[in-house]
């Protein structure tokens, strides 16, 4: 089935049902096929056929729901782009995708056409060419039928080197929006806010395509903020909320700053919370399960190669595993962990995380090469490590590229920094790993100091000794090196190998 079939099925069954919502403006389902046949006719006057490319790059704004649908009828593949990117990043990305035609938000259209000078671009917004040209453009009649074309190339973070183009089908879309449905358990009468930005995977996959499958209700707010969003979701009697743990943790800590009790926020519609995208320890989500009430929480892990399906912590296994990404994969996916030489990981132990799913990416666009390392067999090697508990439970110890090995022995680079976050003086924290002639490699730590008197005077001596009774000795840095901000990439994750450059010197 395709994407745009899929959502005539529910038009089918409830027409009148409300399918978005943006700011004051709320579209049907009828409304919203209609929408994007008119979208797809927008697009095909600029010249998109059957097996082209679309980009959007946009906040979380309707346009972007109708030309990914519009794209889709054509039988053209979408590109979600991500809304932050500067000139050079969308020259990449864009270039890369092979996109002819795109779609971005006003404000934005400077930086894509900067970077990006031979696509199409229609602008959205006041004065924006995409809704003059929607408002006059001819329904297209769909006939394209092939689910096994590409539907979405979706751009990995770039956390770990240049982001990379992972291909999925309709096909493959269709499925895994009915995997998240049936391990989240969406209802059809389900409403999903969608505040982080729509172009990445789970908003787009995880949120957006599962609710419209259901006949459930996307709520669209063009950009988060720790307190509107969760204001949000009381007026909207909103039923699911997504975010990275970030998303959650801000307001805890901006609540007061813009003279709020957190207590106050309704969060009476909530059913479910849920959260991934990063590594969360016990602590963190401690603070979540507490604060985010009433509701059932769910942590999923996951990444672009994978849709993003994959594995789980259920609500009944938060208060026991906290921290854990699950002991299985999700319905429908398959998943090992496998160790050095090629064995199941058993307690006590750690490998690498594979998947096995239908949902999983047809690989890499334009890069055989990577597509190749990615797989053995059918199975996608994440390139995460996790670690087996007693009861057989996972927890992400580190990404492969970031292990650090000191004279023979493993080091996770997450180990080392949950225990160095724990030092009152630390604000943040990042280790990687240095070359050194006689041990392999060893530990340094990048830390930003705490505001106030706790962060001053932080020394390599002083956390050492701090971390002597916590970590053996090879795990401890040789070098700390204060820094006043740490390299995160858009979605907050650390950028380790800019790190690992300072680090070599
Ligand atoms: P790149 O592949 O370009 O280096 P990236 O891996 O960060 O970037 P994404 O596909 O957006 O790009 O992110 C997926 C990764 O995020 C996973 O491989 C994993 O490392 C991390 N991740 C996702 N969810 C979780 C989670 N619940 N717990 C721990 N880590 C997670
Ligand atoms: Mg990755």
């Amino acid at each position: 089935m395709k994407l745009s079939t899929m959502l005539r099925g529910s038009a089918m069954r409830a027409p009148q049902a409300q399918a978005l919502v943006s700011g004051d403006t709320t579209w049907t389902y009828t409304e919203l096929v209609g929408e994007s046949e008119k979208a797809a006719g927008v697009l095909a006057d600029r010249g998109v056929r059957s097996g082209d490319t679309v980009a959007a790059m946009t906040f979380n704004e309707p346009a972007f729901v109708f030309t990914a649908f519009g794209a889709w009828m054509l039988g053209a593949t979408f590109v979600p782009v991500n809304h932050k990117l500067q000139v050079p990043e969308v020259a990449y990305t864009v270039g890369h995708s092979g996109a002819t035609v795109g779609v971005v938000s006003g404000e934005l259209a400077e930086t894509a056409l900067a970077g990006a000078p031979d696509v199409d671009w229609l602008t959205t917004g006041a004065g924006g060419t995409f809704e003059e040209l929607l408002a006059e453009a001819k329904p297209w009649t769909e006939t394209h039928d092939d689910d096994r074309a590409p539907a979405e190339v979706l751009y990995t973070s770039g956390t770990t080197s240049a982001p990379k183009g992972c291909v999925h089908t309709h096909d493959s879309l269709v499925r895994l929006a009915t995997q998240i449905s049936l391990n989240l358990g969406y209802e059809s009468d389900e409403r999903i806010l969608i505040a982080m930005p729509i172009w990445h995977s789970a908003p787009l996959n995880v949120c957006m395509l599962p609710v419209l499958l259901m006949g459930g209700t996307v709520v669209l707010q063009r950009e988060y903020h720790p307190i509107e969003t969760l204001e949000l979701i009381g007026a909207e009697r909103i039923t699911t909320f997504f975010g990275p743990t970030v998303a959650y943790l801000a307001p805890l800590r901006a609540a007061a700053a813009h003279g709020k009790d957190f207590a106050d926020f309704d969060f009476s519609s909530v059913r479910r919370w849920t959260f991934g995208g990063a590594p969360i320890d016990a602590a963190g989500t401690g603070t979540i399960l507490e604060s985010y009430q009433p509701g059932a929480h769910y942590q999923l892990f996951g990444m672009s190669e994978t849709g993003p399906s994959g594995s789980m912590l259920r609500p009944h296994e938060q208060l026991e595993k906290p921290g854990s990404i699950g002991r299985t994969g999700m319905i429908g996916v398959q998943m090992r962990v496998v160790t050095a030489d090629g064995t199941e990981a058993g307690p006590g132990e750690s490998g690498e995380i594979w998947f096995l799913s239908d949902t999983v990416m047809k690989g890499y666009l334009g890069n055989p090469e990577a597509t190749e390392a990615a797989f053995e067999g059918r199975w996608y090697k994440t390139g995460d490590i996790a670690r087996v508990d007693e009861d057989g439970y996972y927890y992400v110890v580190d990404r492969l590229k970031d292990v650090i090995i000191v004279g023979g022995e493993n080091v996770f680079s997450l180990e080392v920094e949950e225990a160095i976050a724990l030092h009152p003086g630390v604000a943040d924290v990042a280790v990687v790993g240095k070359p050194d002639p006689e041990w392999g490699q060893q530990v340094v730590a990048f830390v930003t100091p705490a505001e106030g008197d706790a962060g001053t005077g932080l020394t390599t001596e002083g956390l050492r000794g701090f971390l002597e009774s916590k970590l053996a000795r090879y795990k401890l840095p040789r070098e700390v090196v204060i820094e006043e901000s740490l390299p995160r990439n858009p979605s907050g994750k650390l950028l380790k190998h800019e790190l690992r450059t300072v680090a070599a010197g």
